[in-house]
């Protein structure tokens, strides 16, 4: 999709008359730095399915954090994460998809993965990284194809970039290294590194 938002906005608003309703699932599937909540692991202020029990009080994280299904209208109730099984999030250099490890396919799912690819290939031109967590396991969503990256701690660097191959065409590639790696000491973040900032993305 031209000119997708998901990749042009880096704080949209939400759509009028979505609400998270009986979905918790990014209380589960995503870190919570404030609240030292590890991915995967229900955050223990979650009553599942129906809310948070310390709304008024939440990390700043939690308020920043909206999910794609409640930011994006072209994303429709196929995409309601309780639903789906998969939380959309999006930063200014990264898009990422946490999928439940209930259901570690579900993003391969229509129309899921069609959206996701066009993600992969709108990042090309603006230089955002698009990311699939099944649980720690990352598989990087190229322009060109895909890349398991394995497991990738949280405080490590995914690098995506462009590079010549043997036969002298351009190719997209995805790699992990660590943060003080001084080859990467002045990347700008765009495409990476994709630092881990706020709630986990
Ligand atoms: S994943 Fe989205 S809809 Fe579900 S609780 Fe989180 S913000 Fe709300
Ligand atoms: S503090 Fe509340 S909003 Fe934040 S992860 Fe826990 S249950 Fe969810």
């Amino acid at each position: 999709m031209e000119g997708d938002p998901a990749m042009t906005t880096a704080a949209p608003a939400l759509v009028p008359g979505r609400s998270c309703g009986s979905c918790t699932l990014c209380c589960k599937l995503m870190r919570i730095p404030e609240l030292d909540k590890p991915r995967l692991e229900w955050c223990p202020n979650c009553d599942v399915g129906k809310g948070c029990r310390i709304y008024s009080e939440r990390p700043g994280s939690c308020r920043a954090f909206h999910c794609g299904y409640l930011a994006f209208p072209y994303l429709d109730a196929r995409w309601f994460p309780a639903k789906a099984r998969l939380v959309v999030a999006f930063q200014a250099t990264r898009l990422a998809i946490h999928v439940d490890p209930a259901r570690p396919a579900a993003w391969r799912q229509e129309p899921f993965y069609r959206q996701i690819r066009d993600w992969a290939l709108q990042g090309a031109r603006t230089r955002r990284q698009v990311l699939v967590w099944q649980g720690n396991e990352v598989i990087a969503v190229l322009p060109d194809g895909e890349k398991s990256l394995g497991a990738v701690r949280d405080d490590q660097l995914i690098i995506t970039r462009e590079k010549r191959g043997p036969d002298g065409r351009m190719r997209w590639d995805a790699f992990v290294a660590e943060r003080d790696d001084p080859r990467f000491a002045d990347w700008d973040g765009r495409p990476a590194p994709l630092r881990d900032s706020g709630r986990g993305t």
